[in-house]
């Protein structure tokens, strides 16, 4: 059921959006959903449950197809309705597992077999979501062309089914819209665990100075204001990450979803002086060097990672200040390798270097902000600083109400530090 609190109106210049339908106050809960259809991130198929999407050490698999986890018997029967033709194309695959899309788009294809059109509750329904086929250039209309073939492939004998779609609903199309419109659902460390289709949050337009936060737990959508709304104001999220500058923000959303971001921050150049701070030529290295560190991040490649990223800030840091978005972007992966290879004190180095960059970038409440708070805190409590962890955990805490609310685990468990701070400093 869609709350009376938000309507779906034209948006003019951007097509279909969401309006509030009286004041919203920051911290307010707007909508909470969940998907219409959803599956678990390539990465975390085998660390993370494919009901609840928690990560866990010990999951049980599917005897059946051997690929999909769970943390518990319940969520295995919870998932068996979604999961229960999908095991089939999966064994079919074997060992080859199809992209998170393509996945997805299976799964939205058997909940749209199996159901009448008077099920569609949502105020946006799949028919009506957006392709953009006619925008897309030659090269990505190829690229739906070949994950339409691996669809057919993990489809098998069940790919003559197709054809009882409704009408215009033709697997590149669905495709197409799969990719503009899906979700990515993060956990509590932002980290990106599954992939949804929410139909009516679809409507939700991008500004690179959003008014609204998307928050998951599990697979549960929480919208919230993240400031005062007025009545009739557009609801707004941002599509992707707003430490980029202007060109690289509209470039990417020009790529992925079609449109060219008339905002006002990207109409200003908001913040593009400070992102790009320093000496041209110093920080241009450091970009060109973030896809190969990234990549020894993934592979969890930390002595390397540190060594590399440590250079690299050393020779640069005179000529390039924290807030330059290629040091801050070194700053959070030299952290990271510090923690993973023990090392506290280098760790909190970095995470205090990055504190004062991410308040200038994130003014508004912003989950990132956050989670770097609270990393930054955990570090400062394991060393024994507990006046400055107290400080970290009490900002975390005031952005996570607005963002997370007060049930949510992460604020939870922010609150426990923050108590434990306090008992400890009443010791001392
Ligand atoms: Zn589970
Ligand atoms: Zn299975
Ligand atoms: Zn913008």
């Amino acid at each position: 059921m869609m709350a009376m609190n938000i309507e779906r109106f034209v948006s003019e210049g951007k097509g279909n959006g969401l309006r509030a339908l009286r004041e919203l106050k920051a911290g307010e809960v707007i909508h909470s959903c969940e998907p219409y259809a959803f599956c678990i991130a390539k990465d975390f198929l085998k660390t993370a449950c494919h009901s609840c999407l928690q990560r866990g050490e010990s999951l049980s698999r599917c005897s059946q197809c051997k690929t999909a986890r769970y943390c518990s018997v319940q969520c295995q029967k919870q998932a068996w309705p979604d999961h229960k033709r999908e095991c089939k194309c999966l064994k079919r695959l074997q060992p080859r597992i199809p992209t998170d899309s393509v996945r997805l788009l299976t799964r939205i294809i058997f909940k749209l077999l199996a159901q009448s059109e008077s099920d569609q509750e949502d105020l946006y329904s799949i028919a009506e979501h957006q392709s953009h086929l006619a925008d897309m250039s030659e090269e990505k209309k190829e690229g739906l062309r070949q994950l339409c073939t691996t669809l057919q492939l993990y489809l098998g004998e069940e790919n003559h089914d197709l054809s009882q779609l409704p009408p215009g609903l033709d697997p590149i199309s669905l495709l197409a819209r799969v990719t503009c419109n899906c979700f990515s659902i993060s956990d509590g460390e932002l980290q990106d665990v599954g992939v949804g289709l929410y139909p009516s949050m679809s409507l939700l337009n991008h500004d690179c100075q959003p008014n609204c936060v998307m928050i998951f737990e599990g697979k549960r959508l929480t919208l919230r204001a993240v400031r005062l709304i007025r009545p009739c104001e557009e609801l707004t999220i941002s599509y992707t990450d707003i430490l980029a500058t202007s060109k690289e923000r509209r470039s990417h959303l020009q790529e992925q979803y079609h449109f060219l971001c008339q905002c006002t921050r990207c109409t200003t150049e908001d913040k593009d002086c400070d992102m790009l701070a320093g000496e041209k030529t110093a920080w241009r290295s450091l970009r060109d060097a973030i896809p190969h560190l990234e990549q020894l991040q993934s592979e969890q490649r930390w002595e390397e990672l540190l060594k590399e990223s440590q250079a690299l800030l050393h020779r640069y840091t005179d000529v390039v200040p924290d807030r330059n978005i290629y040091v801050l972007r070194l700053l959070d992966l030299a952290m990271d390798a510090c923690i993973s290879l023990d090392d506290y004190e280098t760790a909190l180095e970095y995470g205090n270097r990055a504190l004062e960059p991410y308040k200038l970038y994130y003014s508004d409440p912003h989950p990132s902000r956050a989670v770097e708070l609270l990393r930054v805190g955990k570090l400062q409590h394991f060393l024994g600083r507990l006046e400055e962890a107290r400080g970290s955990f009490t900002q975390a805490y005031d952005i996570m109400k607005v963002t997370h609310g007060t049930d949510h685990v992460l604020t939870n468990e922010v609150r426990r530090k923050l108590s434990e701070c306090q008992a400890e400093l009443g010791q001392v």
